[in-house]
């Protein structure tokens, strides 16, 4: 499903390819200057601690550490830990972080406060979201029997789409997301997408394919796991019914960082979550044997919450102060124009082919290149300072995180790439 595209054909917006003919490698370079000079979000790269030396593109795997996260984490660990022991889940504010975390969170996809919870992973995250799709679903309009799942999806959106769907009676049907629309009907209980597909970088039609799935009466549950905090989201604007997404990507969060839920307003009171945790109760401390969920996303809580990551995270997402996702994706499609275009002058023909597709719209924040020996590739590509990483079998991934990426970093990774196949 995804198309092949020459690298050696015109980017989509002008790259450095001036009317005096294609550019070359000294032209290159000026222009990244050039570009980086005129950059607005130049100024946030000093918001992350980065090594020297390197260019990181792997902030679709695991973002950079903003720089006010170590000294937090410390404080968290000596003095709300260490001297204020169990008082901290009050006078810390520990028992409300995962609220308090989810509306700083909530602009970042476009959500309103009260309705994204931030705790646990994913991939439990996805099994809260697809089984409570399910019930959702199968409360208003019985009898649907289909779960439609992403075909190119993370493998574990699709393990645990399986599972939920065997859980709840229902049948998956893998769909290609480019075309979802059109298997959606009577039959469709619950529709699972991936914004951006993590391998080739595609970006899916978020609006068109939430609108198709409320037309046919299904439940729709994104991941954004790929797609939050590099471009806009729009989750109310869009009407979507549920979402997922990671925080350690290009939210920065660290290793292992807390998930998020979205529960859109209209479905909370009838969202029925398949983990029922004494977090998630409307009065935890009454410790009654009945379980009464909270109101709102508060009821897709499980169990205690993982504190030191979760206020890692929150830290992490002052990195965001006074920062619009419009102008971050603005820089983020002009990176990427940048990159195909300096790996077009430095590769020689024929060695890489973009999977990522060429036109803005369907381009999320990464640019995946396919070539023999990707693997070696791209061991020798960190052996030199350029980190992205590599997806079996055969892609070479590079995400562009415009927080703290610029343009020079774009030309030396293409230029060393350049190198490799020289
Ligand atoms: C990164 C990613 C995940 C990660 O799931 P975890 O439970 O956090 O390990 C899941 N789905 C997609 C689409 C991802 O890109």
């Amino acid at each position: 499903m995804s198309e092949p595209i020459s690298t050696q054909g015109p980017t989509a917006t002008p790259g450095p390819t001036t009317a005096s003919g294609p550019a070359g490698p000294a032209d290159l370079r000026a222009r990244a200057a050039q570009l980086d000079a005129a950059d607005a979000l130049a100024g946030l790269r000093d918001r992350f601690s980065l090594p020297e030396g390197v260019v990181y593109l792997d902030g679709n795997s695991l973002g950079a550490l903003p720089a006010a996260v170590a000294d937090r984490t410390a404080d968290v660990v000596t003095r709300e830990w260490g001297e204020l022991l169990i008082r901290s889940w009050d006078e810390s504010a520990w028992w409300t972080a995962p609220e308090r975390i989810g509306d700083k969170l909530a602009p970042l996809v476009g959500a309103a406060p009260g309705q994204v919870v931030v705790g646990d992973s994913t991939s439990v995250n996805l099994f809260k979201a697809l089984v409570g799709a399910a019930r959702l679903a199968q409360a208003a309009r019985p009898g649907r029997t289909r779960m439609l799942v992403d075909a190119a999806t993370f493998p574990t959106d699709g393990y645990i789409a399986a599972s939920a769907a065997r859980m709840t009676g229902l049948t998956v049907t893998p769909v290609d997301p480019s075309h979802a629309g059109d298997a959606m009907d009577a039959d469709t209980a619950v529709v699972l997408l991936n914004h951006v597909d993590y391998r080739t970088g595609r970006l899916h039609d978020l609006a068109g394919l939430t609108a198709a799935a409320r037309a046919a009466g299904a439940v729709v549950v994104w991941d954004l796991c790929h797609s939050a905090g590099a471009l806009p989201v729009g989750l109310d604007e869009h009407g979507v019914d549920l979402a997922v997404g990671c925080t350690y990507k290009y939210l920065n969060g660290g290793p292992g960082a807390p998930a998020y839920l979205y529960i859109a307003d209209r479905h909370q009171a009838a969202f029925d979550s398949p983990l029922p945790g004494w977090n998630g109760h409307a009065e935890p401390f009454a410790m009654n044997p009945g379980y009464v969920p909270a109101d709102g996303a508060r009821r897709g809580r499980v169990g205690t919450p993982d504190i030191l990551s979760m206020l890692a995270l929150e830290s992490a997402l002052d990195a965001w102060d006074g920062v619009c996702v419009e102008a971050v994706r603005a820089k983020s499609l002009a990176l990427t124009d940048f990159f195909l275009a300096c790996v077009a002058e430095y590769v020689p023909p024929g060695r890489v082919e973009s999977v990522t597709p060429v036109r803005h719209a369907h381009r999320g924040s990464q640019v995946s290149l396919r070539t023999e020996n990707a693997r070696e590739v791209m061991a020798e590509l960190i052996a030199r300072g350029v980190v992205g990483d590599f997806r079996a079998p055969d892609v070479l991934r590079f995400g562009f995180t415009p927080l703290y990426v610029g343009f020079a970093d774009a030309e030396r990774a293409a230029r060393t790439l350049g190198h490799i196949f020289g």
